[in-house]
């Protein structure tokens, strides 16, 4: 099996998604590209401001971001790598990098449970798999964390938010009442908070449905996880 590994790394050899840099086996960016990642603050503080900046009415009680996003940042090649050319590793990998600014941050005070925010079954068919599933077992294998990955269902097929040029409303319209949440298995986990994960939050809309569905289904305590979110939004 090493030798095979060997091989492959020689005939492929790993590099960096942002700079091409030669890298480690397994990793995906090098040392200098996530040294130069700008963390966002893990305070509650941050966190009322990234609420306060959501552009949805969002009944979330806490929002924590790992790192700033712009489209030069070396996230970006990670986050394309990830949702458009099956590299589902990268998110697992993205997922840790996640976990280890989280360590001591209220967002994970109170036993939580962690649930990635879904896509439609056609989609994650089309796709094969779903980015924030991946990104969420990184986020719980580095900081412990039980994972629930069906705790959401979206029941609506939506166009890519991403891809699409619909207006701000119309995206809005696209997606309510997209999801419903699992009873049985909230029924698992009564009393403890739920932490709703996902790649990118720019104007909150997806996110404050996912809220949405959890509290009608009688969660008191939703909190929102972004792996990234631009500096102005
Ligand atoms: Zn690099």
């Amino acid at each position: 099996m090493r030798a095979i590994e060997a091989i492959l790394d020689i005939l492929y050899p790993p590099l960096c998604h942002a700079c091409e840099r030669r890298i480690h086996a397994h990793d995906v960016l090098c040392p200098d590209c996530v040294a130069g990642l700008h963390p966002w603050p893990q305070t509650r503080e941050q966190s009322l401001l990234h609420l306060a900046s959501l552009h949805h009415v969002c009944d979330a009680t806490m929002m924590s971001v790992g790192f700033e996003y712009d489209e030069e940042c070396a996230l970006e090649p990670c986050i394309r790598a990830m949702k458009y050319r099956q590299l589902y590793s990268v998110g697992l990998w993205l997922g840790r990098l996640l976990g280890e600014r989280l360590h001591d941050a209220p967002i994970l005070e109170g036993t939580p449970v962690l649930v990635p925010v879904p896509l439609h079954q056609v989609k994650r068919r089309e796709r094969g798999y779903n980015q924030a599933a991946y990104l969420a077992r990184g986020v719980a294998a580095e900081c412990g964390i039980e994972l629930r990955e069906y705790l959401l269902r979206r029941t609506r097929y939506t166009a890519s938010l991403s891809a699409s040029k619909m207006k701000q409303e119309q995206r809005r319209e696209s997606i309510r009442n997209a999801f419903v949440a699992d009873d049985a298995g909230l029924r698992q986990v009564r009393g403890r908070p739920v932490i709703v994960i996902d790649d990118l939050i720019t104007t909150g809309a997806t996110m404050s449905e996912c809220v949405h569905a959890l509290t009608a289904a009688g969660v008191t305590d939703v909190r929102l996880l972004s792996l990234a979110r631009p500096p102005r939004h």
